[in-house]
């Protein structure tokens, strides 16, 4: 089972795989947590380089290859062993927010983005996508000083607001593989949704 967890600056996405993940070893299921980008020791070599302050002009094709070259070293050497071995696998952000960040957010066409997601990932979809919305103003306030959101807070609020929209569509489009919760929600009500959902996708 491969779960998925996205959303904006702020959501409570790590929060909410470390719940997830402490709750699936109470029930004896091994699993496994990871995250994009930087889940790999050459991933997070691509990780820092997107996040440095010096990359701020980055080219947007060029983000968008740096994200898939994460993703593609992450699926086949953390994703795809740890699903071929039984293990439950959550990651802290996955192709959904190659699409919505260097897609929408940086206004590259969505289906070059998607196509390039699908050929760094050998076409692997979550089971899964939890996506924790909220509004951009209330994410970036509780961001703030946290060192991975720096580069990406000096964008403008629309470039927030894009990335949400996408995010909320991709999740309208295919509702059967989506979780959408109000990550305004107290952090106990959305670790109990997360764990109902997750336990109806187990088998037994
Ligand atoms: O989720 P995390 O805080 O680790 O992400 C690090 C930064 O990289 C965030 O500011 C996030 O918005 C950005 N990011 C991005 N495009 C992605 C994944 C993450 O711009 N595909």
């Amino acid at each position: 089972l491969f779960v998925a967890f996205e959303g904006g600056e702020g959501a409570g996405k790590s929060t909410q795989v470390r719940r997830l993940f402490d709750w699936l070893g109470l029930v004896e299921v091994p699993a496994r947590v990871t995250h994009e980008p930087g889940g790999t020791p050459p991933g997070a070599r691509i990780r820092a380089l997107l996040l440095d302050p010096a990359s701020a002009g980055l080219s947007p094709r060029a983000e968008a290859l740096l994200y898939a070259a994460d993703r593609a070293h992450h699926v086949d050497t953390v994703v795809r062993p740890a699903l071929e071995a039984g293990e439950v696998v959550v990651t802290d952000r996955y192709v959904d927010s190659s699409l919505a960040y260097q897609g929408a957010g940086r206004a590259l066409a969505l289906d070059e983005v998607r196509r390039l997601s699908a050929w760094a990932t050998g076409g692997l979809v979550p089971d899964l996508t939890v996506l924790l919305d909220l509004p951009p103003e209330v994410g970036l306030a509780r961001a703030r000083g946290r060192a991975a959101a720096d580069r990406l807070e000096s964008e403008s609020v629309e470039f927030h607001e894009r990335v949400r929209a996408t995010f909320l569509d991709l999740a309208a489009a295919e509702p059967g593989r989506y979780l959408v919760l109000d990550a305004r929600r107290p952090a106990d009500e959305l670790a109990t949704a997360v764990r109902e959902r997750v336990g109806a996708l187990m088998p037994g």
